[in-house]
């Protein structure tokens, strides 16, 4: 790890370092020295560039840069613990190995997952689970970085006992490892930088030469990119899922989870591809659809759409696919 590198983990431990924007691929970082201070950071033809004195001067990764980077690591981690951390407990009963999901039920807030306990058969809804994923999050985080800082496990194993009073088996910790480091890397070194886990599907209908189409698109939840989009005549099955192909090959994998209205296409698309994506060893899709209000919700790709449809004159050159 290089210096910028190192202070953008320091950064990282702010609380509230990085800030989503509401613009595709712009996030904002806070100042180390100033807390009302913050930075832009964008993503532009495939690269971040940053607005700090040091990025302009030396165009090389700032500690910006890093920062929100490792962030973004830290959220594609925390979607790939969710499997592993969230509610498999059962509250009533405290098994932990006779706990299924079934379903989702809605509330303010969004779709919630529910599960059942096999054992004492009570239904239970996940709770604080997206700040149990980020504290298992930043845990695994920490034990990666000090382990390719050169630490032994023994050394990593004990700093996690003194600063987070965790007692962890260093078997734990190599399994982490072996496991995580992958990922984490591919994430800051930039690969698969531009979409993140979870994305949002939609569609609506523009006028295009006077004739009535439809317009698909499948944007990024994270950085609000466009992944990919499509045109056709008509709203079905086979349509959604051309869609999704399109997205899986031009982001080069398939999402965790994907956010949609109700219709029943995307439903059996989402399956139709979880099953072909489960046959190459990959994670099946997590599909939330229906009422979607709260933090769940396709707002921002209806503000696309509102923009496209402002821009319809623009839109005459694209041709139907
Ligand atoms: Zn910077
Ligand atoms: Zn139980």
């Amino acid at each position: 790890m290089n210096r910028r590198e190192l202070k953008g983990l320091d950064l990282l431990k702010l609380d509230g370092c990085v800030k989503p924007t509401s613009d595709e691929g712009v996030f904002l970082i806070r100042s180390e020295s100033n807390a009302d201070s913050w930075y832009k950071v964008s993503w532009n033809n495939r690269k971040w560039t940053c607005e700090c004195k040091d990025f302009v001067q030396k165009e090389k990764k700032c500690k910006h840069i890093w920062c929100l980077q490792y962030w973004l690591a830290l959220k594609r981690l925390a979607v790939a613990l969710k499997s592993e951390t969230a509610g498999n407990i059962c509250p009533h009963c405290s098994s932990s190995e006779s706990v299924v999901k079934r379903g989702f039920r809605y509330n303010m807030s969004g779709p919630k997952q529910t599960y059942y306990c096999k054992k004492c058969k009570k239904r239970f809804v996940e709770r604080n689970a997206f700040l149990k994923m980020k504290n298992a999050a930043l845990l695994i985080l920490t034990a990666l970085d000090l382990y390719f800082k050169g630490l032994s496990l023994r050394k990593v194993k004990d700093h996690l006992r003194q600063f987070y009073g965790r007692d962890l088996h260093h078997t734990t910790i190599l399994k982490w490892v072996r496991k995580y480091s992958k990922l984490i890397g591919e994430y800051v070194q930039g690969l698969n930088m531009a979409f993140g886990d979870r994305w949002n599907a939609d569609e609506t209908i523009v006028t295009i030469n006077s004739r009535y189409i439809r317009l698909w698109a499948l944007m990024d939840s994270e950085t609000k990119l466009l992944i990919a989009y499509k045109l056709s005549k008509r709203r079905n099955t086979e349509e959604a899922e051309a869609l999704f192909e399109k997205g899986i090959n031009r982001a080069g994998k398939p999402p965790l989870e994907v956010i949609t209205d109700g219709f029943a296409g995307y439903h059996e698309a989402l399956q139709k591809l979880s099953q072909k994506i489960k046959d190459a060893q990959h994670d099946s899709i997590a599909h939330f659809y229906g009422p979607l209000t709260g933090e769940i919700n396709n707002n921002f790709v209806e503000r696309f759409f509102g923009e496209i449809k402002q821009r319809t004159a623009a839109m005459r050159g694209v041709k139907s696919e």
